[in-house]
């Protein structure tokens, strides 16, 4: 392959401009938003997040009773699993003593061993917590790129560790440069190279080697 990521990144971001992400007034804001997003659409989140907003404060959460938190985070779907895993969140984030500051004073290694221990806490999320709510340098691996960088024609690795690592060793360690890479690539998943990709007018097109699309522009997994 002759082009690179981040040549990947200049086209994406030449086109779609900067994200500004991650879409959170606050980094609990953030963080809870990163907990009810799995395995759902960011428009259930939304709604989520709006019931939520009264109370979102990290005290205020973990000392509610479970049915109440249970009905607030409902419309995100999964809400009793959910439940259990931002109390579990928060109980982490209590050693903390809800303090940004002291989590911030930890190491990355550090932080994602300790996140990827709290119930329900996989890699993506952790990856997504530290790179938007604690400003580390971690490249965040989803379904997303993963489809869009087989079908431009990487032969990506089959772990989440492995895709991690080879973009953190490839790329710049920059936090700024990962915050829109992330979110550039989950807009033009979106946007263009949906499912069904929208190939006409794609900021990829020339660089794309359309890989596992057929024809009829289905997409064979
Ligand atoms: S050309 Fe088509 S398959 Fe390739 S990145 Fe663009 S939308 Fe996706």
């Amino acid at each position: 392959m002759s082009v690179t990521y981040l040549d990947i990144f200049t086209k994406l971001h030449n086109y779609y401009g900067d994200q500004e992400w991650w879409p959170a007034e606050t980094t609990l804001e953030m963080m809870v938003g990163a907990i009810l997003v799995q395995n759902t659409a960011w428009t259930n989140v939304e709604k989520a997040l709006k019931l939520l907003m009264p109370y979102l404060d990290a005290a205020l959460l973990r000392n509610m009773p479970t049915e109440q938190l249970e009905q607030l985070i409902r419309p995100s779907g999964f809400f009793r699993l959910k439940t259990k895993r931002l109390q579990a969140f928060l109980e982490w984030y209590f050693t903390y003593n809800f303090d940004h500051k002291q989590l911030n004073q930890h190491g990355t290694a550090t932080l994602r061993e300790e996140l990827l221990t709290i119930y329900g806490i996989g890699p993506e999320t952790a990856d997504s917590i530290l790179l938007y709510a604690c400003n580390r340098p971690v490249f965040v691996v989803d379904a997303y790129l993963r489809r869009l960088m087989t079908r431009i024609g990487f032969d990506l690795p089959s772990s989440y560790e492995a895709i991690r690592q080879q973009f953190e060793q490839v790329l710049p360690l920059d936090v700024q440069l990962f915050n829109e890479f992330h979110a550039l690539i989950v807009t033009h998943a979106k946007t263009h190279c949906k499912k069904k990709p929208i190939c006409e007018g794609c900021p990829l097109v020339d660089s794309c080697q359309r890989r596992f699309i057929k024809e009829n522009n289905h997409y064979e997994d």
